[in-house]
C-alpha cells in the first residue's frame, strides 16, 4: 500500500487543502481530507511537501516519435510543412520509432501526462516502447490505403488490451484528403469487426475543408459522419472548422473532439470553436499533436492555452474556467482512450501526478484548480503514476534511462537527416 499526504488534493471534483490518498496495488482505496484518512500501517509513504496532487494528463492526438522531427518545417503551414515532413518520414524504420516514441514518453511522464493516443508509423514499436516506459497508449496507424488499414487486423490481435489494460488499438485513418472512400468504407468495416475505436485528422485547415467540399460536395464531419465512422469511441483531431450542422453531427454521434490549440495556432490553422461546441454537447478532450508542430508535449501548456484562447474567442471569463479546463485534459481524455482513470477516487485507477509546492510560481494557491490551469506549468511535476506504480519522481525513472534515452534519440534523428 502506497500512502501520499501533506499535499493540496485536487480529484478532480473536489480540493482538500490537507488531503490524503491511499493506493492499494493498481486502485485508489482513499482519497479526501488528511484527517480523515484511514490507518495505513506498514504502508510506503510518500511525503507531499505541500504540492498539488491532482489527476494525470492524457494527450488525446499525438505522433509521439514525431519527438526527433521537433524544430524541422518552423513557420510554415500545415501543407507545406507535411511536404517538408513526408520525405523525412520516407526513412523511418521500426528502430528510429523506437526511440523517437521512448523520447516522447520520457517527455509525457515528465510533464504528468500518463497515457495518450497515438498516430504514426510501425505502431508495434509505440506498443513496445510504452510496455518497457510503463505509459498508456491508444495506438492506431494512420492508415492512407486498404493494404495498411488489414495490418490493423494484426495490431489489434497482439497488442489491444496488452500491458495490463494500459494498451488499447484503434483504427486510425488519417484524413480525408489522404483516403479515398473505398477505404474509408473499408476502415469502418474492420473496424466494427474488431470493436476498436477510430481515430482522424478532421476539419484541421480551411484548406481541406473546402477541398472536401469541393471534391465530395459535403464537409470533413459530413462526410464521416455519413461513412458511419463517428460514434461514442472517436477521436476527431482538430475540428477547426466546423458549421452549424458540424457541431450537432458531433454531439449526436459522441464522438470526441480533440482540441489541439498550440499546434493549430503554430500552423496557422485557426481556433476551434470549443466554447460554442462544448456548449452544443460535443464531448472535448485535449491533445498536443506532434513535437514538430507544437513543439513540445507539454499538457499544461496546451491546457492554459485552451482556456485563455476561448475566454479571448468569446469575450467571456468564464469560457472554459479552470475546472472544465481540468476536465478536459484528464478525465475527459482518459474516458476517450478507454481508461477507467482521470479522476482521484475510490476505486478508480491510481494514476495521479505531483506538482512542486515550493515553486515560486504555485504560492500562495488560494484556489487549486484556478493555480493548476493558469500558473502552473509542466516543469513543476515532481511525481507520475500510472496505475499504482511511480514511473517518475524528482528528476528519476524507474523504467527508463534519460542518458540513454536522448542519446539514442539524437543517433536517431541524425539517421533520419533531421541534424
Ligand atoms: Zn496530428
Amino acid at each position: 500500500m502506497i500512502r501520499i499526504d501533506h499535499v493540496a488534493l485536487y480529484t478532480g471534483k473536489e480540493s482538500f487543502q490537507d488531503g490524503a490518498v491511499l493506493v492499494e496495488g493498481d486502485r485508489i482505496l482513499y482519497a479526501g481530507d488528511r484527517a480523515a484518512c484511514p490507518p495505513a500501517d506498514g504502508a510506503q509513504h510518500i511525503h507531499g511537501g505541500g504540492g498539488i496532487l491532482m489527476p494525470g494528463f492524457y494527450n488525446g492526438h499525438c505522433h509521439a516519435a514525431m519527438t526527433l522531427e521537433r524544430g524541422v518545417g518552423s513557420d510554415l503551414n500545415l501543407h507545406d510543412w507535411l511536404h517538408m515532413i513526408w520525405p523525412i518520414e520516407a526513412n523511418l524504420t521500426p528502430e528510429i520509432v523506437y526511440w523517437g516514441t521512448m523520447h516522447a514518453n520520457m517527455e509525457m511522464l515528465m510533464r504528468g501526462c500518463l497515457g495518450y493516443a497515438d498516430m504514426y508509423f510501425f505502431e508495434e514499436e509505440v506498443g513496445r516502447a510504452a510496455l518497457d516506459s510503463g505509459i498508456r497508449v491508444n495506438l492506431s496507424r494512420g492508415c492512407m490505403n486498404i493494404k495498411e488499414v488489414d495490418s490493423v487486423r494484426t495490431l489489434y490481435r497482439n497488442w489491444h488490451e496488452k500491458g495490463e489494460g494500459k494498451i488499447r488499438v484503434s483504427m486510425g485513418v488519417h484524413g480525408e484528403y489522404t483516403s479515398t472512400s473505398e477505404m474509408v468504407r473499408h476502415a469502418v468495416e474492420v473496424g466494427n469487426e474488431l470493436g476498436a475505436g477510430f481515430h482522424v485528422h478532421m476539419s484541421e485547415t480551411r484548406f481541406e475543408t473546402d477541398g472536401c467540399l469541393e471534391r465530395r460536395g459535403v464537409t470533413p464531419t459530413r462526410y464521416f459522419y455519413d461513412m458511419g465512422m463517428l460514434a461514442s469511441r472517436t477521436l476527431c483531431a482538430h475540428c477547426v472548422h466546423m458549421n452549424d450542422e458540424d457541431i450537432r453531427l458531433m454531439a449526436d454521434s459522441g464522438a470526441y473532439m480533440v482540441h489541439n490549440p498550440a499546434s493549430n495556432l503554430k500552423l496557422a490553422s485557426g481556433f476551434a470553436p470549443v466554447e460554442r461546441m462544448r456548449k452544443a454537447g460535443v464531448k472535448v478532450a485535449l491533445g498536443t499533436d506532434g513535437a514538430s508542430s507544437n513543439n513540445t508535449l507539454d499538457m499544461m501548456g496546451d491546457m492554459r492555452l485552451a482556456s485563455i484562447l476561448q475566454k479571448g474567442l468569446t469575450g467571456d471569463p468564464t469560457a472554459l474556467n479552470a475546472a472544465d479546463s481540468i476536465s478536459m485534459a484528464t478525465r475527459s481524455g482518459a474516458e476517450a482512450l478507454g481508461w477507467d482513470a482521470g479522476l482521484i477516487e475510490e476505486g478508480r485507477q491510481a494514476d495521479m501526478i505531483l506538482l512542486d509546492g515550493s515553486a515560486e510560481n504555485l504560492i500562495p494557491m488560494p484556489d487549486i484548480p484556478a493555480a493548476i490551469v493558469y500558473a502552473a506549468q509542466g516543469l513543476n511535476v515532481t511525481m507520475s503514476m500510472v496505475q499504482g506504480k511511480v514511473l517518475y519522481r524528482d528528476g528519476q525513472f524507474l523504467t527508463l534511462d534519460p542518458e540513454e534515452v536522448k542519446g539514442k534519440a539524437l543517433e536517431a534523428a541524425r539517421e533520419l537527416g533531421v541534424i
